[in-house]
């Protein structure tokens, strides 16, 4: 049987917009001294604008968004949501794309009129050795943006910039952790720029870029190991197996289906704010019991 208070939280949760999926996974809430957020989507709005775009060869900057745009049709990712509009934006129409595959936390890739075409990010250019140094493309790292690349038939091309925006709540959320003795860590598969930005903007503890999606759970492992009781908060497909290994796995509402079934507690409204006030709850309701 469910003990009263416990069922009693249950709903008063369920009135905040804080659905408890699982419930041994909810009373070790109230022992958290951790909590890992995801980057995009979850700190951040994960609503992309594209800002720059930075001609690297032979193409201009509407060939180039031409053939970014064509491959990100095919991505569910939010940076290819932010290319997509940028084209439709400026009235160009995409080329048509033969094949296309999504490189999970890397970028996309397909076949154009012919052309084996990427749009990747700077990670995937440095393991591949395509990676060259550009003071424009320095500069957009150096503002905290999210920058991708085109790569046409092996050659660097050009370059993307998108801006992100940070929650408003966001702040707020690492301020009172900070209050209750918790730590706020940040994982992305993002560049380490734009991390640190973020990082630096919301006075976080720590951050992990550049992981890959696989990486995500081993950071959260990591931290386990050293002793800490693991909040992971995500929204994405990436983030389900970080938020199964953490002790509590914790899905914004607006999140992928993936990330929500994977998730001990999902947050409704999308607020990172509700995590204090799950384990608020989680200490309110296994205190009276004891
Ligand atoms: P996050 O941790 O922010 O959810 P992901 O693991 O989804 O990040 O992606 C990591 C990086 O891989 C992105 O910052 C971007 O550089 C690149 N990437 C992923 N998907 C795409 C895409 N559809 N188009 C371009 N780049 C992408
Ligand atoms: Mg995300």
């Amino acid at each position: 049987a469910v003990p009263l208070v416990v069922s009693v939280s249950t709903s008063i949760s369920a009135e905040k917009g804080i659905l408890i999926r699982n419930r041994e996974a909810f009373e070790r809430a109230k022992d958290v001294d951790v909590v890992v957020f995801d980057k995009t989507g979850t700190l951040t709005e994960g609503k992309f604008e594209v800002t720059d775009v930075i001609p690297l060869d032979e193409l201009g900057e509407e060939e180039i968004l031409k053939y970014a745009a064509a491959l990100e049709s095919h991505s569910s990712h939010p940076i290819a949501q932010g290319v997509v509009e940028k084209a439709r934006e400026l009235g160009l129409k995409p080329y048509d794309v033969d094949e296309s595959k999504v490189i999970p936390g890397k970028g996309v890739q397909g076949v154009i009129n012919g052309r084996e075409v990427l749009v990747v990010s700077p990670g995937f250019l440095k393991e591949n050795g395509l990676w060259k140094e550009d003071e424009r493309v320095n500069r957009v790292l150096e503002q905290g943006k999210t920058v991708i690349f085109l790569v046409v038939d092996g050659k660097l091309a050009g370059a993307m910039a998108l801006a992100d925006r940070i929650r408003p709540e966001s702040r707020e959320a690492v301020k009172r952790l900070h209050e209750m003795g918790i730590r706020a860590y940040m994982l992305t598969g993002d560049n380490a720029k734009v991390a640190k930005w973020v990082a630096e903007e919301l006075g976080l503890d720590g951050f992990f870029a550049e992981v890959l999606p696989h990486q995500k759970s081993e950071k959260v492992k990591e931290l386990q190991e050293q002793g800490y009781t693991v909040a992971m908060v995500g929204d994405g497909i990436n983030d389900a197996p970080a938020l199964i290994q953490a002790d509590v796995g914790i899905a914004i509402g607006a999140g992928t289906d993936v990330a929500i079934e994977s998730a001990d507690i999902i947050l409704v409204k999308n607020d990172p704010r509700d995590v204090i006030t799950a384990i608020h709850l989680a200490r309110a309701t296994y205190r009276k019991m004891v």
